[in-house]
């Protein structure tokens, strides 16, 4: 056992799943919900209460962790009818680990004070294999004191948590992230599209210039699922199209330009028509693929 704090745990998805896997690992006591019913089974068969609502998750835990997709989904969980607010506990801690807006967080923190609960926007970053090894990067906005309670718990699904700022600003650092990400896939796609055109044998490229200043997790991770032509999600299209058009708002309201983000933006748009959300972020190269006939593969790469 760990700590003390009894956790409760909303959204057991690509990430949640995992996540709350560890808590039981770490010796948690651990109440799970999730929409659809069937996925609390492997949680429940390593010991974990499985709730019927995210209400009855909050009645009984001091800690509630929320995974779920998009801002509408977080409001809906916690603010909802049989939502989180309805059973939460006086001085419990809602701990918001979804990438949404960081207006809507600090909206759903004040009401959750005036319950007399605690909020932390905690967003990950590391995908669902950083997930199951527990090593998630977790970007925090709260109170101190909220976040010093609760880093036990975080500790038992990341190992590179930072306390951002007040409430909302670990929204604004994944916003960051996502920034990045975008703009490094972009360019990993575009450097392996430029080489299969040229014919060059891209095993011997990715060899070569991941020792080099042009590595990235994007190329380590993604560049190699490339080359074999798995596109399985860690991370889905439609995930990072959401994330996308929160970058798209942030820089709305600042009125910041930022013109890499907006034409990756777009790819991923052109990514959705094309029926490919719910694959990895590694399906950019088929967008590009198309656009200039020519395959990004390991040993062989075939012209189409
Ligand atoms: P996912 O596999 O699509 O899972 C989403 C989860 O949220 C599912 O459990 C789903 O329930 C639940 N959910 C969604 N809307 C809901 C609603 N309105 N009411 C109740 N439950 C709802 O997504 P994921 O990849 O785990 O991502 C979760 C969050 O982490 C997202 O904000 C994402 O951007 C972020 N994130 C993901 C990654 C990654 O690599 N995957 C990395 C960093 C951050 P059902 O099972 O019933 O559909």
């Amino acid at each position: 056992m760990t700590g003390k704090e009894t956790v409760g745990f909303v959204g057991l998805g690509i990430m949640g799943l995992p996540m709350s896997l560890n808590l039981l690992k770490a010796g948690y006591p651990l109440t799970v919900y999730n929409r659809t019913t069937s996925k609390t089974a492997e949680p429940a068969s390593k010991g974990a209460a499985v709730a019927d609502s995210p209400r009855e998750v909050a009645q009984r835990s001091s800690v509630v962790i929320v995974m779920v997709s998009d801002s509408p989904d977080v409001e809906e969980v916690v603010l909802g009818e049989n939502g989180v607010i309805e059973g939460i506990q006086n001085d419990a801690i809602v701990i918001d680990m979804s990438s949404i807006a960081p207006s809507v967080t600090r909206h759903i923190g004040g009401l959750l004070a005036e319950k007399g609960a605690h909020m932390l926007d905690a967003p990950v970053s590391g995908s669902s294999w950083a997930a199951a090894d527990g090593t998630l990067s977790i970007m925090v906005g709260g109170e101190p004191d909220v976040f010093q309670r609760s880093l036990p718990v975080l500790q038992a699904m990341g190992t590179n948590i930072i306390h951002i700022g007040p409430g909302g600003m670990g929204q604004v650092c994944k916003l960051v992230n996502q920034v990045m990400v975008a703009g490094t896939l972009a360019s990993v796609c575009e450097g392996l599209l430029l080489g299969a055109k040229a014919g060059v044998d891209l095993d011997k490229v990715f060899q070569a210039v991941t020792g080099g200043a042009a590595n990235s997790w994007q190329l380590e991770n993604l560049g190699s699922r490339i080359l074999q032509r798995d596109f399985d999600p860690g991370f889905s299209v439609k995930l990072m199209l959401k994330d996308q058009r929160l970058v798209n708002q942030a820089s709305q309201e600042m009125e910041l330009p930022m013109p890499v983000s907006a034409v990756a933006r777009q790819f991923f748009y052109l990514l959705a028509q094309k029926g490919l959300g719910e694959e990895g972020t590694q399906s950019y190269i088929k967008g590009l693929e198309e656009m200039a006939k020519v395959t990004v593969q390991g040993n062989q790469t075939t012209m189409l």
